[in-house]
């Protein structure tokens, strides 16, 4: 896990453990800049309001998700009816715990939304994730909790590193968040 100064792009390599029970705090070698580090994670009691499985509701063409994880996970499933019965009843907590009921979506490379085939490593993919989290940012009490953790490093230590086995990978998720963050 690389994690690089929120102020100067250092690489920290004095990240050795990340304690999700606290806020881990790392100063920069190079700028001294004291980075508070926050490893996202729905176990943990700080971060979870920020994980994609808090019940955060969004609405994105129509559909009201229950959570970003119920909308992801509901992208696996060609069926718009099946889809929208995902996203709009299932918390991302059982969206999540029911993805290996769903297709395989890693065999081929492609998802699909309202009907529509997208492969996963394209523009349109990206812009549709991003379009996703521009209307989980209208979430009023996502944005409050965002608000809280802006000046903070954000990092997520369980995610998955490869666009080929993950929809969303640490870097995509973290670079959507401070994106957010700078929207503020
Ligand atoms: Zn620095």
């Amino acid at each position: 896990m690389l994690v690089y100064c929120k102020k100067c792009s250092n690489l920290l390599d004095n990240v050795t453990h990340m304690d999700l029970t606290k806020i881990d705090i790392c100063i920069c070698e190079k700028c001294g800049y004291r980075n508070k580090i926050l490893d996202i994670s729905y176990k943990n009691d700080i971060s979870a309001p920020l994980s994609n499985l808090f019940p955060h509701k969004f609405e994105i063409d129509g559909i009201v998700c229950q959570s970003m994880e119920s909308f992801i996970q509901s992208l696996r499933v060609k069926d718009k009816n099946i889809q929208r019965q995902i996203c709009e009843k299932y918390s991302g907590y059982m969206a999540y715990k029911m993805r290996l009921s769903l297709s395989d979506w890693r065999i081929d490379g492609f998802v699909y939304w309202q009907g529509e085939k997208i492969d996963r490593n394209s523009k349109k993919y990206t812009d549709l994730i991003s379009r996703a989290y521009d209307c989980l940012f209208e979430n009023d009490v996502f944005r409050y909790c965002l608000n809280k953790y802006k000046d903070h490093k954000l990092i997520h230590s369980i995610g998955n590193i490869f666009k080929s086995e993950s929809l969303l990978t640490e870097f995509e998720y973290i670079e959507q968040l401070e994106r957010l963050i700078e929207k503020l």
